[in-house]
């Protein structure tokens, strides 16, 4: 079998750089998925998900994870947690249970602490210098907070054609305290079937969650689709749906994986990144175009974008 994972965003391509070692090696799906998404989270320069991810409204970091075992259907999620840094662990341990497998804010935070999860304070003073600058910007001058964010979501398949899916993210930044968005929502922000393949999302929550999007992708493979037509096909028909009913469309962005390794993206925003490895391919950043006539295209990220990421991405908070 053909091993193979792909995540949103450039932030994953440590994490499956490391984990797709472990998979070439025979290694599990899960291990690598949990793997790969811990090192996310423990990084605190990226500032969607897990330490140093950015705050809700009242300057608190709430965050969200999911985990999917392809085999079982096994879901485990949290949603809106607080204090502990390894939510896709949390996630992961849930999905072993047979009942009160997603958990949210105070009862999420009481099973952490009874299975022993390591608390940590996981809002840094960049994520606070990050929230007093957006507050200046907008809500001080009556403008809406929100606009992109990114979550890490991925799938992978391994050697023994096992696949799983996870997701974790801080969430909508400037969120109000208790929302949830899609990513620990099943067929929204994930999903994942070892007998066809999986798919995850990143953009806004509230639209993506409206098309149950990482299902639909699912359901159009396991119609015969490749995951790149399936792709294409969900994000411009919830992207037109949304803009015919209620003129516009959030921030749609998809990856898709299927239980032979191959692979699909699709986007309605200009520059959405992915990263991909398996058994043929070299860990990869890619960028993508925004979608056009139903067909998204990317190219492998130059130098001089990934560089330019880096920069941005440690650069410092100025206040005009
Ligand atoms: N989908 C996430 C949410 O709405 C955020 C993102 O991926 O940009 O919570």
């Amino acid at each position: 079998m053909k091993w193979a994972m792909i995540a949103t965003w450039r932030m994953a391509v440590e994490g499956i750089t490391e984990a797709g070692k472990d998979l070439s090696e025979g290694g599990f799906a899960g291990d690598a998925i949990e793997k790969a998404i811990k090192t996310v989270e423990d990084f605190p320069f990226y500032k969607s998900v897990g330490y140093g991810g950015l705050p809700n409204e009242n300057c608190e970091v709430e965050l969200d994870a999911a985990y999917m075992d392809g085999d079982t259907l096994s879901i485990g999620a949290v949603g809106g947690i607080r204090d502990f840094s390894n939510p896709i662990s949390i996630a992961r341990k849930l999905s072993y249970e047979r009942f009160n497998c997603f958990l949210v804010g105070a009862g999420a935070e009481s099973y952490a602490h009874k299975e022993g999860f390591e608390r940590k304070n996981m809002l840094t003073d960049r994520a606070k210098l990050h929230y007093k600058k957006k507050y200046k910007e907008t809500v001080e001058k009556g403008l809406s907070p929100y606009n992109g964010h990114d979550t890490v979501g991925m799938i992978a398949v391994d050697k023994n054609g096992k696949m799983v899916a996870g997701t974790s993210t801080s969430g909508l930044f400037m969120k109000r305290r208790g929302r949830v968005g899609d990513s620990p929502i099943s067929g929204s922000g994930f999903y994942c079937d070892s007998e066809v393949g999986g798919a995850s999302a990143t953009g806004l929550g509230e639209d993506l969650m409206k098309g149950c999007i990482s299902y639909e992708i699912v359901r159009l493979m396991k119609e015969g689709m490749h995951p790149q037509e399936a792709c294409d096909k969900a994000v411009q028909e919830l992207n037109d749906k949304l803009a015919r009913k209620r003129g516009k469309a959030g921030d749609l962005s998809l990856v898709a994986l299927n239980n032979k390794g191959e692979w699909g993206v699709a986007t309605n925003i200009e520059g959405f990144s992915f990263s991909v490895v398996s058994e043929t391919e070299e860990p990869t950043v890619y960028v993508c175009k925004k979608q056009e006539n139903g067909k998204t295209s990317y190219e492998k990220a130059s130098e001089e974008w990934l560089q330019a990421y880096l920069n941005r991405i440690h650069e410092p908070i100025t206040f005009d």
